[in-house]
């Protein structure tokens, strides 16, 4: 579903992507981890055109990143195109962001309702279903202000699935969380694995990437230092990078 080749980029004269190559399966679940800086975020931000790569492809679904494919040429896509393919694209950060003044449900079903054009009740209808699939159907009518963390951060998942995003990107999740709601974010997540999503998941969650992850990517300095199973990666660890990485968070 996810293909990229080659990725660079830069920030002024800082190579923060050294040419990264990555593939992700329909269905599989992929886990980068990697040190602070090694480009994570960057790379998550790339495969969703919030950021422009220098070099290099990401594909998306067959559709490449940022481009058009018409004729055997690509075309640069404006940016309400950008806006268009970034739909099939969810992604969930460290922060909550919900909409302050809209309620749990509201932030649910607004995206549907004003970019998709799905009607109200349809909308609604559907997002009491996903606020029900994150544990959250008592807390429709809260605002974000009222919940925990924790429930904040699943609104934000039930927000952005209601997109029906092809692929999640998920960027840290529970780590602005209180360790005791971290539990309930990563259930989810485990259930919507579970459901078949092709998710990317930034995470320093060991046990999340060694039970959820079909694969793990390890980033390092811009580049991919090493990838495998998690039973792979975390029992037997090939690269000194590694290795220092995991003998800090194990
Ligand atoms: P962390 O685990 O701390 O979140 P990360 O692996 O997500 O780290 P990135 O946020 O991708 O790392 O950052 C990689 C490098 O790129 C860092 O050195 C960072 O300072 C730099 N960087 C990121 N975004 C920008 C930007 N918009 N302008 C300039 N430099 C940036
Ligand atoms: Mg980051």
């Amino acid at each position: 579903l996810v293909e990229a080749v080659g990725v660079r980029k830069s920030f002024g004269h800082t190579e923060v992507l050294k040419g990264i190559d990555m593939e992700v399966e329909r269905g599989e679940v992929v886990c980068l981890l990697g040190p602070s800086g090694a480009g994570k975020s960057t790379f998550l931000r790339c495969v969703n055109h919030l950021e422009t790569i220098d070099a290099g492809r990401i594909w998306v679904d067959g559709v490449p990143v940022g481009f058009r494919a018409a004729g055997g040429k690509l075309y640069e896509l404006k940016e309400r195109d950008v806006a268009r393919q970034r739909r099939d694209v969810g992604m969930v950060f460290q922060r909550f962001n919900l909409f302050p003044h809209r309620t749990a449900l509201e932030n649910v079903f607004e995206g549907p309702v004003q970019v998709l054009g799905v009607n109200r009740a349809t909308a609604v209808k559907e997002a009491r279903d996903l606020l029900e699939r994150v544990g959250l159907a008592d807390k429709a009518g809260a605002y974000p202000a009222q919940l925990s963390g924790g429930q904040q951060q699943r609104v934000a998942i039930a927000r952005a699935l209601a997109m029906k995003p092809k692929l999640m990107l998920f960027d840290e999740p529970t780590s602005a969380l209180d360790p005791e709601l971290v539990g309930e974010v990563l259930d989810v997540m485990t259930g919507l694995a579970r459901d078949g999503m092709t998710m990317i998941v930034v995470t320093h969650e060991i046990g999340f990437a060694r039970s959820v992850a079909d694969r793990v990517v390890f980033l390092v300095d811009g580049a991919v230092v090493e990838t495998g199973t998690p039973a792979d990666v975390f029992n037997n660890p090939q690269q000194p990078r590694t290795q220092q990485f995991l003998a800090k968070v194990l």
